[in-house]
C-alpha cells in the first residue's frame, strides 16, 4: 500500500489526513506530531481568557483516537528530527527517546509556524508569555486565576494582540497595547478603519501605546516593567504577539524557500522536491490580490491547503484558487472584515488604486432594534476597474458580505459589475438601496 506520511497534525495536517482517509482507501496514512494535542483553535484563546466561553473543551475538533478510528496511524509527542529526501525516509523520536524510521511514498509537511521572539532584553523573565499552543493558553489562564496578575502589557497590535487586549480587559485586568506602528491592524485595514478600532479599544478601557517600540523588559525573576523608546509601563504579565514565522527546520537546506523561509509551493502544494508537499503555516500561498506568492498564516488557508495536498498526493490533480487574505475581527461587539489589498497597500505596490467609501444604516430606519451603521470601502484599479480589496465595519454581523468581495477579488470582478447586480432586499436584513450597491454606484 502506498504510504502518505504527514508531519504535523494540527489544522493543516488534520485536513490532509482526513482527506486521504475519507477518499482513498488504498492509501496508508502515518502522521507524527510533537505536541500532545491536535486541532486546538487558537482563535478560542481570547474567548477563553475573556470568559466568553465556559472552558477549553470545545476548542478541539479532532484527536489521535478519531483519526486512528478512521484508519490512520498517529504518533503523538513524537518529533520528526530529519527527513532523508533521497531515500524517502522520515526519522522521528518519541517522548520516551525511542527512535523510528518511517519510509514514505508521499510526504506532506505541515509543521506550521512559531511565534517571533525578538531579541529584547528580559524576554526570558517569568510571566513573559507567547500565545500559540493550547499549553500557552492554559499557562496564561492558570496565572490569571492565581489573582496575582493585575496589569497586562500586550506587545503587537495585529489581530491576535487586539483580540487578547480585549480578552484581558474582559478578565478585569489593566491592559496596555503597544505597537511600533501608530495604529492597530495596520496590515489589514486603512487608517479610516484602524482609527475606528483604536477608538473602540480606548473607549473600552484599553490603554493604547502606539508608535513605540519595546526596548527592554525589566524585573528580578518576574516581569515588572516594560520599557519602550518613549515610556515605561508597569506589568505583571507581558504577552508577545509579534507575528509568526514558518517552521522550516525539516526542509530549509533542501527545499526551495520563500523570502521569509516558508516552503515555496505551487498551486498543487508541491514543493521543489518531487513527492513532497507543504501546507498551512509552513508554506506559501498564491495571493490573488498581489498576483504572486505570499505568506498568510491563517487556519482557513491551512485547511484548504491540506485538502489540496492530500488529493494531489493521492493522484487527483486539483489546484488552489489562491487566497486574498480574507480576515475578520470582532472586539467588544465591533466587527471589522477585510479582503485583498487596502488602498495604502495597493498604492505602495504601484497600482493605480482608488477607493469608493460609503456609510449608512444596515436596515431601513423603521427597524429600530438591531439596526447599526455599516461602513464600507471598496478599493479598485482605476484603469482596469478590477476590485482589489474591500473593508467593512459595523456593530452588526455583516461578516457574510466579505465572502462576496473575497470571490470578487479572486475572480477579477470589476467595480462596474457590482453596481447593479441582483441584490435582494428585505428590511430584516438590508435597505432597498443597500450599502454594497451604493458604494459601487458612487465609484467614479
Ligand atoms: C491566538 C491565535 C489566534 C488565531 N486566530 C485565528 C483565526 O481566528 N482565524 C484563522 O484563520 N487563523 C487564526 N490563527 C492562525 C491559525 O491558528 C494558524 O494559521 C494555524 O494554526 C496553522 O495551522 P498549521 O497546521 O499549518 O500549523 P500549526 O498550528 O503551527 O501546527 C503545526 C503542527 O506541527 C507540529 N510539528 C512541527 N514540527 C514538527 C516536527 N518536526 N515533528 C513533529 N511535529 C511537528 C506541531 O507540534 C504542530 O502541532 C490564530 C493563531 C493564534 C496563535
Amino acid at each position: 500500500m502506498e504510504k502518505v506520511v504527514v508531519v504535523g497534525a494540527n489544522h493543516a495536517g488534520t485536513a490532509a489526513i482526513n482527506t486521504v482517509l475519507d477518499n482513498y482507501a488504498d492509501k496508508e496514512v502515518i502522521a507524527f506530531d510533537a505536541n500532545d494535542n491536535i486541532s486546538f483553535l487558537g482563535c478560542g484563546m481570547a474567548l477563553w481568557i475573556g470568559k466568553q466561553i465556559k472552558g477549553s473543551s470545545g476548542l478541539f475538533y479532532s484527536d489521535k483516537d478519531k483519526l486512528e478510528a478512521k484508519g490512520a496511524k498517529v504518533y503523538m509527542e513524537t518529533y520528526v528530527e530529519s527527513v532523508d529526501y533521497t531515500n524517502k525516509v522520515v526519522h522521528a523520536t518519541g517522548k520516551n527517546g525511542k527512535t523510528c524510521e518511517q519510509p514514505y511514498d508521499k510526504l506532506i509537511l505541515a509543521t506550521g509556524s512559531i511565534p517571533i521572539a525578538p531579541p529584547i532584553k528580559g524576554i526570558e523573565l517569568e510571566n513573559v508569555q507567547f500565545v500559540k499552543l493550547f499549553q500557552n493558553a492554559q499557562e496564561v489562564i492558570q496565572k490569571l486565576e492565581s489573582g496575582r496578575i493585575k496589569r497586562v502589557v500586550v506587545v503587537g497590535a495585529g489581530y491576535i494582540g487586539v483580540e487578547l487586549a480585549e480578552a484581558f480587559k474582559r478578565n478585569g485586568n489593566e491592559v496596555t497595547l503597544i505597537d511600533m506602528a501608530d495604529t492597530c491592524l495596520s496590515g489589514y485595514y486603512d487608517r479610516e478603519f484602524t482609527d475606528l478600532m483604536a477608538k473602540h479599544l480606548e473607549e473600552n478601557g484599553v490603554h493604547l501605546a502606539f508608535g513605540q517600540s519595546v526596548k527592554e523588559i525589566k524585573g528580578t525573576t518576574k516581569v515588572e516593567v516594560v520599557v519602550t523608546d518613549k515610556e515605561e509601563f508597569q506589568a505583571d504579565m507581558v504577552v508577545l504577539c509579534m507575528g509568526f514565522k514558518p517552521n522550516n527546520t525539516l526542509g530549509k537546506d533542501t527545499l526551495e524557500l520563500y523570502t521569509n523561509g516558508a516552503f515555496l509551493v505551487n498551486g498543487r502544494q508541491e514543493t521543489s522536491v518531487p513527492d513532497v508537499y507543504a501546507i498551512g503555516d509552513c508554506a506559501t500561498v498564491y495571493d490573488n490580490a498581489t498576483k504572486g506568492e505570499n505568506y498568510i498564516a491563517l487556519a482557513s488557508n491551512a485547511v484548504r491547503s491540506g485538502i489540496i495536498a492530500a488529493h494531489n498526493a493521492c493522484g487527483t490533480s486539483i489546484a488552489t484558487e489562491g487566497v486574498q487574505g480574507t480576515n475578520g475581527i470582532s472586539v467588544f461587539g465591533f466587527n471589522m472584515l477585510a479582503t485583498g489589498l487596502t488602498l495604502a497597500k495597493a498604492k505602495s505596490l504601484g497600482l493605480a488604486a482608488v477607493a469608493t467609501d460609503y456609510e449608512d444604516w444596515q436596515k431601513p430606519l423603521f427597524i429600530e432594534h438591531g439596526n447599526f451603521k455599516v461602513k464600507i470601502r471598496i478599493v479598485y484599479d482605476q484603469n482596469t476597474r478590477i476590485i482589489l480589496g474591500t473593508q467593512l465595519s459595523s456593530d452588526s454581523d455583516i461578516s457574510l458580505a466579505i465572502h462576496f468581495f473575497s470571490l470578487a477579488v479572486q475572480e477579477n470582478v470589476t467595480i462596474d459589475k457590482i453596481k447593479l447586480f441582483d441584490a435582494f432586499f428585505l428590511p430584516h436584513f438590508n435597505q432597498p438601496y443597500n450599502y454594497i450597491t451604493m458604494a459601487a454606484l458612487q465609484a467614479k
